[in-house]
């Protein structure tokens, strides 16, 4: 995109009623590429909106899963052609397209048959992780090397301002991807709980408006044996947090008396829930059962998210069964994390792998279990890549999962569903009063939509079109110091 010619953004907005174009505008230019004499360019996607924040956007395709309040139809693909008023940073009315007549207060924009979602909703990230790959490679794309190396990076390198800096390319990455909300692990043993929580505070402060920040606590079970652990990460969790706690989960002999002091923790101060779960290819590693037994021991009433689950979907099928009905009964919601499952479950050297690692989405939909699908890692050692651009997760997600050939509404399980078990009233979703929070595409279908990356996309916050310009990794080079 940098090498386009601009077009001034003045020029676009004189342009109407507009037709969606290139608009991009040439800014000077940025220190970072002063040495090779490069310019840089704002860019704020295909569509030119005008700059009142006023308008129609006419002819698009909304997904009817993701629409609340408006008498739609939808085609094969669950798709509705619609136009959408936006008003004061907000959705005015969503009406079959073609419906309004002349309305010179919203000058139409025309979608051409685009599809259009709400900002997306991510479910489950490590902000803290992020971005350590250039210092802290994992050796052999094993969840062991995984552990051992960020384990090994944490200590020597997490000052506040190394996660600060990190957590803050993160989130400038989903922003501009078209993201609303965001739920980040943090990392909490020893010295690192007094780090990273005041730092996740700041954070959340300062983008407020542009995404919505929550924490969980991550640490292994086995900590919570640990009154003085415990004691340590609730504390930062009541200064810092978003009354939300959690922890990964391992069969530990004592896995039960460990889960019982989480769940009463919880209780005793109101908590909602969020664990990783059986992130394993051994079919032994059944935590998430001795999770749903927990809530309903404790008659759990919190909101709780477990993810991972992968080996769910290697148990025998009535042991699947009857797991699958007991998440249900507890009000347990799953979120699948497929790119990074992918990466690093069923890895052996030298043997092509036979698992695509991810847990039983499909049975546990079919179940009414609220299932979704979300980032977790980029560019650490648990998976080598992402970008926290939920578009890429539900176009690898579809193919991992299949999610293609098995319903029209999968697009909740970047968007409604994560904001439900958020707790984010509005967001994930399109509906007369909600926020003006959109992703426009050019893709009319989902087969185009998933065919390319959707990378002229343009972003919509509160009714304005933000700039899409990715942070560039050059960055964070400050920070990479000695690689080994
Ligand atoms: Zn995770």
């Amino acid at each position: 995109m940098r090498d386009r010619p601009g077009r001034d953004k003045s020029e676009c907005d004189a342009r109407m009623p507009q037709r969606t174009m290139p608009c991009e505008r040439r800014l000077a230019r940025l220190s970072i590429y002063g040495d090779i004499g490069e310019a840089s360019s704002v860019t704020t996607g295909f569509a030119s909106l005008p700059a009142s924040g006023s308008c129609r956007l006419i002819r698009t395709r909304i997904p009817l899963c993701l629409v609340d309040g408006a008498a739609l139809a939808a085609d094969r693909d669950g798709l509705a052609l619609a136009d959408i008023a936006i008003d004061d940073g907000r959705i005015a009315s969503i009406l079959p397209a073609g419906t309004d007549g002349i309305d010179a207060d919203h000058p139409p924009v025309d979608l051409d048959g685009g599809i259009v979602l709400p900002r997306l909703v991510d479910a489950h990230v490590h902000l803290d992780k992020g971005h350590i790959w250039p210092r802290r490679r994992n050796p052999d794309g094993s969840f062991k090397g995984a552990l051992e190396n960020v384990l090994a990076d944490r200590e020597a390198n997490w000052s506040a301002d190394d996660v600060r800096a990190r957590m803050e390319f993160g989130l400038r990455c989903a922003l501009a991807h078209g993201t609303a909300a965001v739920r980040t692990h943090i990392d909490s043993l020893g010295k690192q709980i007094g780090i990273s929580w005041p730092v996740l505070a700041e954070l959340r402060a300062e983008w407020a408006g542009r995404i919505t920040l929550q924490a969980s606590p991550l640490f292994g079970l086995q900590f919570a044996l640990d009154a003085a652990h415990m004691q340590a990460v609730t504390k930062a969790v009541l200064a810092h947090g978003d009354g939300l706690f959690g922890c990964v989960t391992y069969m530990i002999p004592e896995i039960d008396q460990a889960l019982d002091i989480v769940f009463r923790n919880a209780i005793d101060h109101g908590f909602d829930l969020d664990f990783h779960v059986d992130e394993t290819n051994d079919p032994e590693a059944r935590a998430l059962e001795h999770i749903a037994d927990a809530v309903l021991r404790h008659r759990f009433a919190g909101k709780i998210l477990c993810g991972h689950c992968c080996s769910l979907a290697l148990q025998q099928p009535r042991d699947e069964a009857s797991i699958i009905a007991k998440v249900k009964e507890a009000g347990i919601a799953v979120v699948s994390l497929p790119m990074c499952n992918m990466y690093l479950q069923d890895r052996q050297a030298g043997r092509t792998p036979r698992w695509r690692g991810v847990t039983a989405l499909h049975e546990l939909k079919a179940a009414g279990v609220p299932v979704m699908i979300a980032s977790d890692n980029t560019r650490d050692p648990f998976y080598a890549y992402g970008d926290l651009d939920l578009i890429e997760v539900l176009r690898e997600g579809t193919r991992i999962l299949q999610l293609d050939h098995s319903g029209t509404d999968w697009a909740n399980a970047v968007a409604r569903t994560p904001a439900d078990v958020m707790g984010l009233a509005g967001a994930g979703r399109l509906s007369p009063g909600g926020p003006a929070d959109l992703i426009l595409t050019r893709a009319r279908d989902w087969t185009e939509f998933f065919a390319r990356p959707q990378s002229d996309r343009t972003v919509i916050v509160a009714g304005k079109a933000i700039d899409t310009t990715l942070p560039d990794h050059r960055e964070l080079d400050h920070l990479m110091g000695a690689q080994p």
